[in-house]
């Protein structure tokens, strides 16, 4: 059961600062490197990201490396299916906190979406 999701509002992994993310080519390949670089604009936004919606401008074409799925995941990071809920979790709590900080209402609202009582949702 997949209980990980996106929340509307957000978009903090669409920062794509290579500085924050120094093993970039320990599991993208070299096209998506390059593919990866290319997107990186002002302030480490991606230039695809609209910030007055906070949505991806391409979202159905977006490139592999910004999809959240166990496939792509256990591809890219060895993460075995089982352990997909908690790693993208923390994945998007990390993304949080360094964007919007620990105690950002972004933090609150995603952690409504997918903890309850300090656990995460179904496990
Ligand atoms: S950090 Fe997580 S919740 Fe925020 S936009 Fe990215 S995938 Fe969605
Ligand atoms: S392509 Fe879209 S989903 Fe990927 S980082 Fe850019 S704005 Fe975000």
């Amino acid at each position: 059961m997949t209980i990980w999701q996106c929340v509307m509002g957000c978009g903090a992994c669409c920062n794509l600062d290579p500085t924050d993310r120094p093993d970039l080519e320990n599991y993208l390949t070299i096209e998506e490197l390059t593919h990866y670089h290319n997107l990186v604009g002002k302030g480490g936004w991606c230039i695809n990201f609209n910030h007055d919606t906070r949505k991806c401008r391409i979202y159905k074409e977006r490139p592999n490396f910004c999809r959240v799925t166990p496939k792509i995941f256990e591809k890219m990071y060895k993460i075995k299916e089982s352990e997909f809920n908690g790693f993208a979790i923390e994945c998007c709590q990390q993304q949080i906190a360094g964007i919007y900080g620990e105690n950002s209402l972004e933090m609150k609202h995603y952690n409504q979406e997918v903890i309850i009582d300090g656990k995460i949702k179904g496990e």
